[in-house]
């Protein structure tokens, strides 16, 4: 009988690297990279951060999805949303034919009915919601799982949360893929419940309705106000009871941790503190990967240089988080990639906030000149060509010819 789900690759590991490594990897970061982090170009300084780019489970998934061309040349290959929130990937695997299906922007649903049995889905690094998994495995297509172990961690914790009748209150941001998928696992039990918050002020909204504060919303405006936040039929007289944190493995760990701690004595103000064991979960569910790379940028800060060039896709939530941190304490640009720096004007197209959807602006004569230090970091979809071309366009910014190391 013809295997028809796969989660841990297809056999063809060996054959794809050689064609990875041709399309992502950059000698001059990897050059970088074996100096210590820090190279020097006359008075120009490039600092890397210590920890950058593609992370194990991005790593993982585009291999799997590379496998899954090479596997199947003669199958029609289908990609539930992107594989990670990177363009240049993304481009180069539809270049390979893979077909991508979107969400209806109404809706948020996918359109499954172009699907066969006949065909290939991979599903993406971020997971699928239960529903869909299960109207894809209702089509009978072969089915290539590269969800990242470190978001199969949060599904535990939110589905043991709902089996114990503990609402999931889930860290991050309603519309992306991993938190749509990581709060339709609150299913796995009859009547299981989620409600997302954005931020801390957001989760002071859960909050002054637990401890009934003056200042909470009547319950009609709590409702509404999370109506696509939460599981349906979401009653926060009923539902806040019993909370259990987790997160999106990408959001700003220290918001997360504070968020979880508020909550926890939010809990304990509104049952006691002997009795919150009863009404409060929490794990720290943000991946080691998003961790290792905020605390590279952290420790950085220490002594920031000049400028920071953080790259990676506008609606990748790592990435904003990256370039959030290091907004508070130096100039950082925010670029989807090289090709943001214009280095016959001298100009920089950049995100200059954290909301995904902010505009992008330009920036004339970025660059000081004289004796420079600028540092380097990336989000966990983004390739070390990219960092590479990056590195090329800031120096020839600043000087005709790029010296080599
Ligand atoms: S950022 Fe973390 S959770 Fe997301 S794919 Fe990478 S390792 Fe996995």
């Amino acid at each position: 009988m013809e295997q028809t789900y796969f989660r841990r690759g297809l056999g063809l590991k060996k054959e794809i690297e050689p064609v990875l490594a041709a399309e992502y990897h950059s000698s001059l970061v990897e050059q970088i990279r074996a100096q210590g982090y820090t190279a020097q170009f006359g008075d120009i300084t490039i600092r890397l951060a210590e920890d950058f780019g593609f992370c194990y489970g991005v790593d993982r998934a585009v291999d799997y999805a590379y496998q899954t061309t090479h596997k199947f040349p003669d199958r029609r290959i289908f990609l539930v949303g992107e594989i990670i929130h990177n363009p240049h990937v993304n481009t180069r695997l539809r270049e390979s034919g893979v077909t991508f299906l979107y969400p209806d922007a109404a809706t948020g649903e996918f359109d499954f009915a172009g699907v066969t049995s006949d065909d290939v889905v991979i599903m993406p690094a971020f997971g699928v919601t239960m529903t869909d998994f299960k109207r894809l495995q209702d089509i009978g297509c072969i089915l290539i799982d590269t969800t990242c172990g470190s978001v199969l961690n949060v599904w535990k914790r939110v589905e043991s949360y709902a089996k114990d009748g503990f609402t999931a209150l889930i860290h991050g941001k309603y519309f992306h893929e991993e938190t749509r998928a990581t709060a339709s696992q609150a299913n796995i039990a009859t009547g299981g419940k989620y409600i997302i918050v954005r931020d801390m002020d957001e989760a002071q909204l859960v909050m002054d309705y637990i401890e009934r504060r003056d200042s909470a919303l009547s319950r009609d405006a709590f409702r509404a106000h999370f109506e696509q936040k939460a599981s349906a039929g979401f009653d926060p007289d009923r539902d806040l009871e019993r909370v259990g944190v987790a997160n999106q493995t990408t959001m700003l760990a220290s918001e997360s941790l504070a968020i979880a701690a508020a909550v926890g004595r939010s809990l304990a103000q509104r049952y006691g503190a002997d009795n919150v064991a009863a009404h409060f979960r929490s794990f720290d569910t943000i991946c080691s990967a998003t961790q290792e790379r905020q605390d590279a940028v952290i420790q950085m800060m220490q002594d920031p240089p000049a400028v920071m060039v953080v790259i990676g896709g506008y609606n990748s939530s790592n990435t904003n988080h990256l370039a959030h941190l290091c907004r508070e304490y130096t100039t950082a640009y925010h670029i989807a990639d090289a090709t943001c720096i214009d280095v016959e004007n001298g100009t920089i197209r950049h995100k200059p906030e954290l909301a995904a959807d902010a505009p992008e602006v330009l920036t004339e004569a970025w660059l000081p000149h004289g004796t420079l230090t600028i540092g380097l970091t990336a989000g966990a979809s983004t390739p070390n060509n990219k960092i590479g071309e990056t590195i090329e366009r800031v120096l020839a910014t600043l000087k005709p010819v790029m010296p080599s190391t």
